[in-house]
């Protein structure tokens, strides 16, 4: 009996009583209390059950704000849509796969002569198109797909599992969509028109390889004579 006790004593006690003084001890640290105030001597009891509770809103309000940071860093500030370090994230799950860049589509989306509306309406304007693009590329994915604004005009798009014929129907959806866009001037009456060519590419063997091969699809597409699809 003195056999057990002790050993329940070392393994079962000691550790809980441990435990319960790192609880509250780690649940004080959010608040001013100092070590030498003692809980009595305020007049509080800090039951384990509060002290769990208020760890686990701490630990909660920490999530929250490591995922609005991580949002945030990842995020392009202008068009809403990821940025390369988001892309760059994305890449490292995708090559964690036992398929890796095998199934995977990637669409370069570029806006054409975009140099000339910059400097025909101005930078701010441009920005303008920049985002309006940007929300016509929003409309037409899946919530699974990934919008990368990879340039300065240069959008991304990442899909997993999509056939070759849908990839292209697809393209060809946005191209039209940004085509007939009617994009409003503010103080005017007048509506500007932009067109994209885009650039696809369905597996490779590696991200490279399917960044090239997407990008020599869009000089094609350029080449054509821009508002175009090639894949
Ligand atoms: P192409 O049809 O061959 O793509 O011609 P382009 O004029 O679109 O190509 P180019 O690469 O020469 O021009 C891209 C322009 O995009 C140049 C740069 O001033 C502009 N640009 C890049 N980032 C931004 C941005 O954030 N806002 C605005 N307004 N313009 C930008
Ligand atoms: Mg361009």
């Amino acid at each position: 009996a003195l056999l057990t006790l002790n050993y329940a004593q070392r393994r079962v006690f000691s550790p809980l009583i441990k435990a319960r003084t790192l609880i509250l001890d780690l649940s004080r640290s959010s608040n001013h209390w100092t070590d030498e105030m003692n809980m009595t001597t305020k007049g509080e009891f800090l039951s384990l059950f509060e002290a769990i509770d208020r760890l686990q809103r701490m630990l909660q309000q920490r999530d929250a704000f490591e995922f609005q940071l991580k949002n945030i860093a990842n995020t392009d500030p202008l068009t809403g849509v990821s940025n390369r370090l988001a892309l760059s994230e994305y890449l490292k799950i995708v090559e964690s796969y036992p398929q890796k860049f095998t199934q995977t589509c990637l669409m370069i989306i570029d806006i054409d002569r975009f140099k000339q509306v910059n400097d025909q309406y101005g930078h701010i304007v441009g920005d303008h198109v920049i985002v309006s693009i940007a929300e016509q590329l929003k409309q037409n994915i899946r919530s699974s797909d990934l919008i990368v604004r990879y340039g300065g005009d240069e959008f991304l798009i990442l899909l997993e599992q999509v056939q070759f014929v849908d990839a292209r129907l697809l393209a060809e959806k946005i191209r039209m969509a940004i085509s007939l866009e009617e994009i409003g001037l503010s103080g005017s009456d007048e509506k500007l028109h932009v067109s994209v060519s885009i650039g696809f590419a369905i597996g490779a063997a590696s991200w490279i390889e399917l960044l090239e091969q997407a990008d020599r699809s869009l000089l094609r597409a350029k080449a054509r004579g821009r508002n175009a699809v090639e894949g």
